[in-house]
């Protein structure tokens, strides 16, 4: 590690210890859910951090980052782990550090910038994404919610569906057909609307896990400031290809179910038991324990290739498509393996014989079959694989 590096991690590693309050140390409202009586520590600490510009380290200063490169905001999150803190302002914005506030870097005007992206940094406002509708999922571009020129605003009419936090959100990112005429991906445009609006009724969609993290969301004459409309009037499907990348970046990490800390070996060895050479007792299992680990690995291992490679910058390109895949496979494979190992301990839904992690397990085990359609599905991310990155000919998608 060269000085510079070390530098900066010996002065992160400082600044948490003087700032992150102690009382919030294992609170991760994204693990451990949100202790409301922790409200003032929990504020003032993303206060802190939005001050500091690290809600979204590597924006740039003037729109409420840090202006910092990939490896230092690795660092940063490495740094925040190993004192058993954590970053809420990404939670806290919904889709807005991850998908719509890159989009608006990418696209936005400089007016957009400022008005947009400062709040989603401080973790001051929660964004939805209206893209999927019920005839338009994996084929976007099919898409039939209109907006209608009216003057200064645009007028929307139409809904949309898996509409994640849109019950919570101020902001709503949509795609919208603003040319009915046109051939379909053509006549498409990206407006960001706000959601505290008549117009706009998001009812929220229960699922299988118990919780409603989405919504079908519906738009009956709602408005879209023409000030709002994001990138070009027509073009709204180069924006949302490039939110669409932004989106699987932030989906590459392999997030796991469960037992975050516990390495799986130990999991494994604690639950099943060892043989007398201290091998697991199970030789099946052990084999497929030990292909995960490996894949879990190479996953890491091209990760940080491909980071080391941009040389820091953030760079986003179909190669996402690809690692999407590759996490997902991880992450649920991951799932899957700490299911067995449990046994029947890693099924309970509630009850004073099941200790909070197994219950967790389980609820972590459903909601992550969902990563395989999140972001685009397996599917679709092999075919822009097979046309983006293998350049074979386009067979699925006409018009
Ligand atoms: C947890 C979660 C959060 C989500 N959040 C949002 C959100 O905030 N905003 C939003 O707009 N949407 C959201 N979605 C919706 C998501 O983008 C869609 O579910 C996804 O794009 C798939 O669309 P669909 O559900 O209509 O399935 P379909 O498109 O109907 O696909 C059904 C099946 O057919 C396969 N398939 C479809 N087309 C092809 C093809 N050309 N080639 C091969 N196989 C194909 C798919 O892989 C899939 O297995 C979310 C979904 C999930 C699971």
């Amino acid at each position: 590690m060269s000085e510079q590096n070390q530098n900066f991690r010996a002065g992160v590693k400082d600044w948490i210890k003087d700032n992150f309050p102690s009382t919030l140390k294992g609170q991760n409202p994204a693990t451990v859910g949100y202790a409301a009586a922790l409200e003032d520590d929990h504020d003032l600490w993303r206060q802190r951090l939005a001050e500091k510009g690290w809600g979204a380290p590597t924006w740039p200063k003037e729109y409420g980052g840090a202006g910092l490169g990939q490896r230092e905001e690795r660092t940063i999150n490495d740094e925040l782990s190993n004192a058993d803190a954590f970053n809420p302002i990404p939670g806290i914005a919904l889709m807005g550090v991850t998908m719509v506030g890159p989009t608006i870097l990418d696209y936005g005007t400089e007016e957009q910038k400022i008005r947009h992206l400062i709040p989603i940094a401080r973790g001051e406002v929660k964004w939805c994404l209206g893209l999927s509708e019920p005839g338009a999922g994996s084929d976007l571009a099919s898409l039939r919610t209109r907006a209608v020129d009216d003057g200064d605003h645009y007028v929307v009419n139409g809904s949309k569906i898996w509409t994640s936090g849109a019950h919570q959100s101020q902001w709503c990112g949509a795609v919208v057909r603003t040319d009915p005429d046109a051939k379909k991906r053509n006549g498409i445009s990206f407006v960001m609307l706000p959601m505290d609006q008549e117009g706009v009724d998001p009812q929220p969609i229960k699922l299988i896990s118990g919780a409603s993290a989405f919504c079908e969301t519906f738009f009956n004459d709602a408005i879209a400031e023409k000030s709002d409309l994001l990138g070009p009037l027509n073009e709204g499907w180069s924006v949302v290809k490039r939110l669409l990348q932004h989106e699987r970046q932030s989906q590459i990490g392999a997030r796991t179910a469960g037992f975050r800390s516990e390495p799986m070996q130990d999991l494994a060895k604690r639950y099943i038991g060892v043989d007398g050479d201290g091998k697991l007792n199970d030789g099946d299992l052990r084999q497929r324990l030990t292909k995960h680990l490996i894949d879990r690995q190479a996953h890491s291992l091209t990760l940080a290739r491909i980071a080391a490679e941009a040389k820091g910058k953030v760079e986003v390109s179909a190669a996402a498509s690809i690692l999407k895949n590759s996490a997902t496979n991880v992450s649920q494979t991951r799932a899957d393996l700490t299911l067995e190992i449990m046994g029947d301990q890693g099924l309970g839904w509630e009850g004073d014989t099941f200790d909070a992690k197994e219950l967790e397990t389980v609820r972590a085990w459903l909601y992550g079959m969902a990563s395989s359609i999140a972001g685009g599905s397996f599917e679709v991310q092999y075919n822009i694989i097979s046309k983006n990155i293998l350049g074979l000919p386009e067979t699925t998608q006409q018009g």
